[in-house]
């Protein structure tokens, strides 16, 4: 049987990469589908500033494009960073673009009533795959338990388990939800109007990659029976017309996938917290005081809630994650913490309540 010091499940790009930036442990990455098959596999993979009022949240992401950039670079990965010029939407949008203008920390230029940023890229999700190699096995994970000093996933053993699983959920952490929002990215062939010498970002993104022009990408909430459908695809393509205009087209291909969010839209990153335990120990949180001590589920790890933005906060997660468990470093607002917090006030008091009773009946108490 055989022991690692780290699993990783998803092998989307939150798991890939975290599989790379934690290579020099004894590390095992598993997917059931492969690796870039979920979500990332119909990212654009557009990489590209946001702008708004002073924001934690668009400083997190901004400095995420950065460090994606870098990363990328120094593999060998293509980031095509020929700049991107992120247009506004409509009048309201105008307004805002004018407030945006002195928060923005990153170099940009105005250009066509927009503004141009130099950061602005994207990459193939065929060459991440291939050039970011990790030791991977195909496999679906249906158990994780705890057995002594390892986690036992499914017939494997390791000291740390990292779950990268994108939307789908394999063990209930009842703080934690994850929206899926389902998306289409497509590429058209056609006639265009020449010269698009970088990316446009309005109510879609849109490239020129290899003569065919790529637009993503579609946005569905509560959507879980969503399927790739060329009426969505149509829609993509009203939009992209609203940026440049084009003459003809057919559609090459239409690629969809649930990308996962958290309810705040930070990356959810962190140890899984041991919230029977924590509750049981200092049930005054429910009330609102803030937790003295978490107690955690030992060398249980989640990144998630890459949102539309995976290609970029899977590396900055990852990082950040080696360095919370290897230096102690903060997490930030990227913690899971955040959520349980809470989670705690608004639904602790019914949770602690069930908790007492289940272990009245099982004659446990804390
Ligand atoms: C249409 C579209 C366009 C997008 N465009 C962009 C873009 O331009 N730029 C950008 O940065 N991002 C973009 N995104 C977002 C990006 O794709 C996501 O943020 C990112 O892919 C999320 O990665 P992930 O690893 O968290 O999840 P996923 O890629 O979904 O990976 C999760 C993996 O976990 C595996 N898994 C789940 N349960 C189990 C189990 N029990 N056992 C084994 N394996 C399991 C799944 O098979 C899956 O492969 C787009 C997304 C969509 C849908």
């Amino acid at each position: 049987m055989k022991h690692f010091d780290y699993i990783i499940i998803g092998g989307g790009i939150a798991g890939l990469i975290s599989a790379y930036i934690f290579r020099e442990y004894n590390t095992l990455l598993l997917d059931k589908k492969g690796i870039l098959e979920g979500a990332s596999s119909a990212a654009g993979a557009f990489l590209f500033p946001k702008i708004s009022k002073k924001s934690s949240y668009t400083d997190f992401i901004n400095n995420s494009i950065l460090a994606a950039f870098t990363f990328y670079k120094d593999i060998g990965i293509d980031t095509h960073k020929k700049g991107v010029l992120l247009l506004p939407r409509d009048e309201r949008d105008i307004k805002k673009f004018k407030e945006y203008e002195k928060y923005i920390k990153l170099p940009f230029e105005k250009k066509e009533g927009g503004f141009f940023f130099e950061d602005g890229g994207f990459i193939e999700v065929d060459e991440v795959r291939e050039k970011i190699e990790v030791p991977f096995f195909k496999e679906k994970v249906e158990l994780i338990k705890k057995e002594g000093n390892f986690w036992k996933v499914n017939d494997f053993f390791a000291k740390n388990v990292i779950l990268a699983t994108g939307y789908e959920s394999l063990i209930d952490i009842p703080y934690i939800q994850i929206r899926p929002i389902w998306g289409e990215r497509i590429e058209i062939n056609g006639k265009w109007e020449d010269n698009l010498n970088f990316y446009y970002h309005k109510n879609c993104s849109v490239a020129e990659i290899q003569n065919k022009l790529r637009i993503g990408a579609t946005h569905k909430r509560n959507c879980l029976e969503c399927k790739i459908n060329e009426e969505e695809a149509f829609e993509l393509i009203e939009k992209a017309k609203e940026i440049i205009n084009i003459e003809k087209f057919e559609i090459d291909n239409i690629k969809g996938g649930f990308r996962a969010a958290s309810v705040d839209y930070f990356p959810v990153v962190g140890e899984v917290i041991d919230v029977d335990k924590t509750l049981s120990l200092q049930p005054k949180i429910v009330k609102g005081e803030i937790p003295k001590q978490l107690v955690y589920k030992k060398g249980l790890y989640i990144i998630n809630g890459m949102g539309g933005r995976g290609f970029s906060n899977a590396v900055m997660c990852a990082k950040m994650l080696k360095n919370y468990i290897e230096n102690h470093r903060n997490l930030g607002k990227i913690d899971t913490k955040r959520l349980f917090i809470k989670w705690a006030r608004k639904e602790g008091e019914k949770y602690l309540k069930k908790l007492k009773e289940k272990n009245v009946k099982s004659g446990k108490s804390y």
